[in-house]
């Protein structure tokens, strides 16, 4: 029988703690091979996307803003003013929704290939370590070392540099918030003069610094709550970072050498595991899926001269040799609920993209009577017309009485003739004025036309009202 490895994990409890319950750090190793360089492409470009998005400026604004302060959003161009709970509830559940459904087919694709904790710690925070304190025996090594200069130096040069990139994280993090020129041009005064925000950039700051440079997959194994639901969401169709096990085992070691599988129990899939699990003990909550191990062992396999794939992304019922598919009962519910929320949020962006008017009655009379010099008797009624509008453009809006009928009998005095809106929130007067022949037991239900570029945007109600006999 073999001897215990030291990489042999202990059933009984996780790789990242002792029987005491304290934590033990984990020193994974370097990794290369296909999916590494893919991933490490993928991370690259996710990075720039993060931090030139905010500079890129459309029509004056950030390609994506997320005021929450004034409660605006901008997105490539657009603006919505005073932007609602239910929008930003509908965008958070459409998108827990869609990582559902994708987690059901792609298992937690999300955590290997788009969780900023696995892109920035993969693709610049490990690389700092491993060019200043060395591969992971060296830093195992450090660790383990009494402080001499030597440590000191390597330690604070190490989280100076995660301090400096922490801080440029958090400082486009805010700019996604109060656009980046707006958050450069406050960062050059005084931080006192823009107090608030200054404190809140170093505390978004520490959290990276501390999540990225130190809790990293303690973060993922006990505190990450989509980790914690990815079980709910997958089943044995979804694809997973898997060991063959009918290919792998018996292993090297617990066998005759002919009886053995293709596993030489070497242990350089849990060497360069970032979370220490042995995925030869199968799908495990603290899997992020990072493909490590696939690089690893499709190394091992080489220098053994054996096919690929050992560890290889799969599915449950794929290894078993059972019929498989990824588009399930559980993955097309996912789907048509994200389809009710993204539909009710299309339904709502497109009613508040339209002008929106709200007549308020003048509060002193409601009507007046006018006589005419030709001896006429004219009515009218006052209101204050509120117009909201989304987006930054300078409307041109004309107001007219949907009936053509009535058009010719109500007129509208206003300064609502070519009106130019260049604000999301505008108050204007508006006069009706119109023969008392038109009322019915002293009022008249009106329809009006909102019109903008010869086109109806809106149709509004409104009641006139005027003498009852
Ligand atoms: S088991 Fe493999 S894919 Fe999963 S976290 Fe560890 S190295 Fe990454
Ligand atoms: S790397 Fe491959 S061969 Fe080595 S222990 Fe892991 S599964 Fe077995």
């Amino acid at each position: 029988m073999s001897k215990k490895n030291r990489f042999e994990l202990d059933a009984e409890r996780l790789a990242t703690t002792d029987e005491s319950g304290a934590r033990v750090y984990l020193y994974p190793e370097d990794v290369v091979g296909v999916w590494k360089n893919r991933r490490t492409i993928f991370y690259w470009f996710l990075i720039l996307l993060y931090l030139v998005f905010p500079w890129i400026y459309i029509k004056g604004k950030p390609a994506l803003m997320l005021n929450i302060f004034t409660r605006e959003f901008t997105f490539v161009g657009f603006t919505l003013h005073g932007v609602e709970p239910i929008f930003l509830f509908l965008v958070v559940i459409s998108s827990l929704f869609f990582i559902a459904f994708l987690t059901s087919i792609l298992g937690r694709v999300w955590c290997g290939w788009g969780c900023p904790q696995t892109v920035f710690i993969s693709t610049i925070f490990s690389k700092i370590e491993t060019i200043i304190e060395g591969g992971a025996r060296a830093r195992k090594e450090l660790d383990e070392a009494p402080w001499t200069i030597n440590k000191t130096l390597r330690r604070s040069l190490k989280w100076f540099c995660f301090t400096i990139v922490s801080l440029h994280i958090a400082h486009t993090f805010i700019g996604y918030i109060v656009g980046p020129r707006e958050l450069l041009a406050m960062s050059l005064h005084n931080p006192m003069e823009n107090s608030g925000l200054f404190i809140t950039v170093m505390v978004v700051s520490a959290i990276f610094l501390f999540d990225f440079g130190w809790f990293r997959e303690q973060f993922c194994i006990i505190a990450c709550p989509y980790g914690r639901m990815q079980s709910v969401m997958m089943d044995e169709n979804s694809l997973v970072v898997a060991y063959d096990k009918k290919r792998g085992e018996p292993r090297r070691g617990q066998v005759p050498r002919d009886e053995e599988g293709d596993c030489i129990n070497c242990y350089a899939c849990v060497k360069v595991c970032p979370t220490g699990i042995d995925i030869r003990r199968g799908t495990q909550l603290e899997c992020i899926a990072c493909t490590n191990c696939i690089d690893a062992c499709d190394e091992i396999m080489e220098k053994v001269k054996k096919p690929h794939g050992l560890i290889r992304y799969s599915s449950e019922n794929e290894l078993l040799g059972k019929k498989h598919s990824f588009i399930t009962p559980r993955s097309i519910l996912y789907f048509c609920v994200f389809l009710i929320f993204i539909s009710a949020f299309a339904y709502f962006i497109s009613h508040i993209s339209r002008p929106n008017l709200v007549f308020i009655r003048g509060s002193d009379s409601p009507f007046q009577t006018i006589i005419e010099p030709n001896g006429s008797v004219e009515i009218t009624n006052h209101f204050t017309l509120k117009i909201t509008h989304q987006g930054d453009e300078t409307l041109s809006l004309n107001l007219e009485v949907s009936d053509e009928l009535l058009r010719k009998k109500i007129e509208i005095v206003s300064p609502l003739k070519n009106l130019k809106i260049d604000s999301p929130n505008i108050k204007t007067m508006v006069f009706f004025k119109f023969s008392p022949d038109i009322l019915i037991n002293g009022s008249r239900l009106i329809k009006l036309n909102l019109i903008k570029d010869n086109n109806i945007v809106t149709t509004e109600e409104l009641t006139l009202v005027g003498p009852s006999n």
